[in-house]
């Protein structure tokens, strides 16, 4: 399989050259130059989500020196529950927050740590810098922990992520630094962009990006949603849908992808918090970029989903993408009901994220759906616990986490004091 940029077809690169550069020289985004196709039969009988995911990602390696690594990828990234569990005769919930870190991210980081780790040559090294709004950061740090040919350098907006969200970015220590900026997450992003083009700093570090853009963080999502639709139809007969909390669209779009793979799914819902990006898209058939605005599901408060430029390329003829999607919208007042109506009525404990996906249930009149619960309630207690007035259960892997010494450093959002700082710390 061949890769491009979205904004150029005339250059290929290998699989392995897309998830070294995570984004093209260009710009643009890494695209596979086809889908493969599949018969959904044929993966009924496999059980195993890592031989699952094998079978299914096996044509995105194919031609790849990553190739005869695939199945350990696999193996050491699929290696906790993605449990679809039904809370009634014909919807479930899609809990993708079984990793270490409670949120969906931990597959996507899981996967890209274990396929960057085989690209390095002998005696090599990288530095992962990355901005998070609250969960990526956790999820790299843990992906790439104690993995000695790794340093991971975190930036997070200080006093913007939830208190947990906070200590599981900074509690690993070892090979990973975490940095709280005096400011915004655009100022987190803004000090990695400009850090990234001082050539100097760049190949120095051997800096390297952890971000949901790199198709190794895209492509393993795609095993949970067609694993789901083959689980779903086995139990009911039927096909479903899927509504998935939309941020950055990277989660999202892996379902549009297993569907346009030949997987049985019927409709997909985009469901955003204020933050009403794909809403205004569908209403005004043209997709503008906005301002973000701060959320109680503060993972998905983006005004630019930086996916947007994968999907458009796929769907450049909008009419497709609308016959079988729909977008939804949520503020913060909605979803804090959702969240209490929901436990009342199913006694599920859901995150602010995955309240904005069951407040579109009532949008879909299809009742045959898997709402996608991205993160653990218990990583955003601090919003749910008030509302549901008791204590949210916690994870064990969770627990382990939050029981661990957590500290962070302070920085302005000042590039160049970020610059001098990493020149100090990471003497390899
Ligand atoms: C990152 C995140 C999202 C948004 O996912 P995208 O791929 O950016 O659309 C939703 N929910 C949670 C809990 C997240 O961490």
């Amino acid at each position: 399989m061949k890769y491009y940029s979205t904004r150029n077809q005339h250059n290929s690169y290998s699989l392995s050259e897309a998830v070294a550069k995570g984004l093209a020289s260009d710009g643009g985004l890494f695209v596979s130059d086809h889908l493969p196709h599949f018969d959904q039969n044929d993966f009924s009988q496999i059980d195993l989500l890592s031989n699952f995911a094998y079978k299914i990602l096996k044509p995105f390696f194919h031609g790849d020196p990553l190739e005869e690594k695939l199945q350990s990828i696999c193996d050491k990234t699929f290696s906790f529950s993605i449990p679809l569990k039904f809370f009634t005769d014909n919807k479930g919930i899609l809990e993708l927050y079984h990793g270490p870190t409670a949120a969906f991210k931990d597959v996507g980081a899981r996967f890209l740590a274990n396929t960057m780790e085989n690209l390095l040559d002998p005696g090599d090294f990288k530095t992962i810098l990355v901005a998070t709004s609250g969960d990526t950061g956790s999820a790299v740090a843990s992906a790439f922990h104690q993995n000695k040919n790794f340093k991971v350098v975190i930036l997070f907006p200080l006093g913007k992520v939830s208190k947990r969200q906070e200590h599981l970015l900074s509690c690993y220590g070892d090979n990973v630094t975490s940095i709280a900026v005096e400011g915004s997450f655009d100022d987190c992003q803004r000090m990695v962009k400009e850090t990234f083009l001082n050539n100097k700093i760049s190949q120095s570090l051997r800096l390297s990006s952890a971000n949901s853009i790199n198709i190794g963080r895209l492509l393993p999502q795609c095993v949970y949603y067609a694993k789901a639709s083959v689980d779903y139809l086995k139990q009911t007969g039927r096909s479903p849908s899927f509504i998935v909390p939309t941020g950055n669209l990277g989660n999202a779009l892996a379902a549009v992808l297993v569907k346009e793979m030949g997987f049985g799914i019927n409709k997909i819902v985009f469901s955003n918090n204020k933050n009403a990006v794909m809403e205004n898209f569908f209403n005004k058939k043209r997709y503008e970029a906005r301002k973000s605005v701060a959320t109680i599901a503060n993972a998905m408060d983006v005004g630019a989903p930086s996916n947007m430029e994968r999907l458009l390329y796929y769907f450049p003829n909008f009419k497709d993408l609308f016959n079988f999607s729909l977008a939804h919208t949520a503020d913060d007042e909605m979803i804090r009901r959702t969240i209490i109506d929901v436990y009342t009525q199913y006694k599920l404990e859901i995150c602010p994220h995955t309240a904005t996906a069951f407040q579109s249930l009532e949008q879909v009149d299809n009742d045959n759906c898997i709402v996608v619960a991205t993160a653990h309630a218990a990583k955003f207690s601090d919003v749910v616990e008030p509302l549901l007035k008791k204590k949210v259960h916690i994870p064990e892997s969770l627990q382990e986490l939050l029981a661990k010494k957590s500290s962070f450093l302070k920085l302005q959002a000042n590039t160049s004091q970020l610059e001098k700082y990493l020149f100090d710390i990471l003497s390899f």
